[in-house]
């Protein structure tokens, strides 16, 4: 796909079924992560491309149905999990759990897909694991390939996976965080876990779930960059293709909400499906996350909750309020975009310094530190861009409403906080 920007799809990215639905249309957005440095004082071509969300009727699949060329998202990235303390910990909790369960550690092979800035292969081989990492994004690995940490800066293909697989031996444990719903091609990363697993090997990863974003209206979380959305029933259709099958799934609270699958090769010797994995399953269909109808109701919740904001916003703006955003992350730029905010707010407020200074995708706010929610120009109300975190931002931020100050939290319904 060289010159293009980007590959429309109009059949299902895993299954291959023309059988698709549309679910949503967040219209044409910018890219989730693209801020617009400081240094940039006239903005101009900034590239917005749209974003819409599918269903799959065969496989049950929820995804993006255009895909932006790999190189533009992801070969450099700032998003690092090891400045994140808790996925620090997050990360060490698993290579723990993994070194007991194997109790000779040294004598398994973990290869991590989509290793970011390495905090997990560093927590395996402390504990005596031998690891392989493999990520695309050239800024945040070449440092740790140059300090001697074993890590191929590139893509995870099916090529490359019989090629580690040949050099290095086939993989005890496939590891991936946050990385599946970001691939392209799907099936061929698949096909290559397959090809790259121990008969008796596991397969685990770490996807958001696509149960938080029906329960909690999250379409803030549809990115360009997420562009698949998993569920235990699609999972298990895509795995079977691939000779692999669902044997335990968790749910954990990490990036919204997400979920830990874990799969294995379908032949001899098999684990046996957890009850958790059951409960699971019992409840998506329960649920019915197989059919349309669950994601035409997602449609409207996502219409209403924007018509529910605007309207407010419209109401204070009228009155003369001043207002604000906090929490310039991706979901700010899709929820901002989405409800075209640009009119109502005069800046976005971020904790981190690194944001601080640069301007929003696609509406252009500056964001700005926590103190201007005290000086001269306070606002009189805040948009929770982060509400996730809502309970942690309005205790830091008690003098604020103290001060008469309100923050609004945008999803699942739109509220102030108490
Ligand atoms: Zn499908």
């Amino acid at each position: 796909m060289s010159g293009k920007e980007y590959t429309y799809f109009n059949s299902c990215r895993s299954c291959g079924s023309r059988e698709i639905k549309h679910v949503a249309d967040l219209g044409r957005m910018p890219l989730a992560g693209g801020f617009i440095p400081r240094s940039v004082k006239k903005i101009r071509g900034e590239k917005r491309y749209p974003l819409q969300l599918v269903f799959c009727k065969k496989c049950a699949l929820v995804q993006v149905n255009i895909s932006i060329r790999p190189d533009t998202l992801f070969k450099y990235y700032y998003y690092r999990s090891s400045v994140i303390a808790t996925l620090v910990r997050h990360f060490e909790g698993i290579a723990a759990r993994l070194a007991k369960k194997f109790g000779e550690p040294k004598k398994r092979f973990v290869v991590e897909i989509g290793c970011n800035d390495g905090s997990f292969i560093k927590a395996l081989r402390a504990r005596g694991f031998r690891a392989l990492g493999v990520d695309p994004a050239r800024n945040l690995v070449q440092p740790l390939i140059k300090k001697g940490m074993p890590i191929l800066n590139t893509y995870f293909t099916e090529k490359l996976a019989r090629s580690i697989a040949k050099e290095e031996g086939k993989a005890d444990v496939i590891f991936s965080s946050n990385t599946l719903a970001h691939v392209e091609d799907i099936n061929d990363v698949f096909a290559g876990i397959a090809a790259l697993l121990k008969d008796d090997g596991q397969l685990i990863f770490e996807v958001h779930y696509l149960g938080s974003l029906l329960k909690e209206t999250q379409y803030d979380m549809v990115y360009h960059e997420h562009q698949y959305y998993y569920s235990a029933l699609s999972v298990s259709r895509l795995l079977r293709r691939h000779g692999l099958e669902l044997f335990d799934a968790e749910l954990i609270p990490i990036h919204a909400g997400s979920v830990r699958f874990y799969a294995q090769k379908n032949r001899a010797g098999k684990r046996l499906e957890t009850a958790r994995l059951r409960s699971l399953r019992k409840k998506e269909r329960h649920e019915n996350y197989g059919l349309v109808s669950a994601y035409e109701k997602l449609d409207q919740r996502i219409r209403k909750s924007r018509e529910d904001l605007i309207e407010l916003l419209e109401k204070l703006k009228k009155n003369g309020k001043r207002i604000a955003g906090y929490g310039a992350s991706g979901r700010a730029t899709i929820i901002s975009n989405y409800c075209g905010l640009g009119r109502f707010l005069d800046y976005c407020v971020d904790d981190s310094p690194l944001k601080q200074g640069t301007r929003m995708p696609g509406v252009h706010l500056p964001v700005v530190s926590a103190n201007s929610l005290y000086g001269r120009k306070a606002p009189d109300y805040v948009v929770l861009f982060a509400w996730a975190f809502s309970r942690e931002i309005v205790q830091k931020h008690k003098k604020f409403v103290s001060r008469g100050g309100r923050f609004i939290v945008p999803l699942p319904h739109v509220r102030f906080t108490r």
